[in-house]
């Protein structure tokens, strides 16, 4: 089927709003007839929202993976490792698994994440119409994965608390950990704040175009 050529009606253009709280339907806007939740088309001031959560995460990226994450002792000596410098040291001591688990969870996700959710807002703000249903694909995977990014935080804190159990290495949570907990949570709300069906509108709105 031509993506072009489907053209539902939304629930907007039928007067029908969604509860954000209880998903109850409501005619209009106004309140919520079963939570008294206040009920909007849309998710409020969406994209100014999304942005300046945003902004604030990438913000906090820089130092994140600047500064010392952890500060790992071995025999006594050692210095403050970046997330990058943690992972290097991991593959020199042979635990490849971990390092791997450390990069993809502290780096490349939360990159990924950050470069997808500005595509989605370049694409509401621009308005590019074509492939709605793989953006929205793509707002799903970034949400879906949002649930694990604590994972790297994990692996810290489970390795502190592994290595204080040996003698002879230590492991202390430096500040890099604070700013790489803020890109986190910046990214998860930031997201949450993204409301999808933006995407499908100008998909409305371009269809109708088209039509006429
Ligand atoms: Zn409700």
């Amino acid at each position: 089927m031509s993506d072009i050529s489907y053209s539902p009606k939304s629930a907007r253009a039928l007067n029908i709003a969604v509860c954000h709280h209880c998903h109850q339907l409501v005619r209009g806007h106004g309140r919520c007839s079963r939570c008294n939740t206040l009920v909007h088309f849309r998710k409020p001031d969406s994209l100014t929202r999304t942005w300046a959560f945003l902004i604030a995460a990438i913000a906090f990226f820089i130092p994140a993976n600047l500064v010392p994450i952890m500060n790992i002792k071995m025999l006594g000596q050692g210095e403050p490792a970046t997330i990058m410098e943690g992972v290097i040291l991991f593959i020199e001591h042979g635990d490849l698994p971990i390092a791997i688990v450390i990069f993809v969870a502290s780096v490349l996700v939360p990159l990924l994440k950050i470069v997808a959710l500005v595509f989605l807002l370049l694409s509401v703000h621009f308005e590019w119409a074509r492939t709605a249903r793989r953006k929205t694909i793509l707002y799903r995977i970034v949400e879906f994965i949002g649930r694990w990014s604590m994972i790297d935080i994990f692996v810290v804190t489970v390795l502190v608390a592994l290595v204080q159990l040996d003698k002879l290495a230590s492991i202390e949570v430096s500040e890099g950990a604070t700013a790489f907990c803020f890109v986190v949570v910046l990214t998860m709300v930031s997201a949450l704040c993204f409301d999808t069906r933006l995407i499908w509108d100008i998909k409305e709105e371009s269809t109708k175009g088209n039509k006429r």
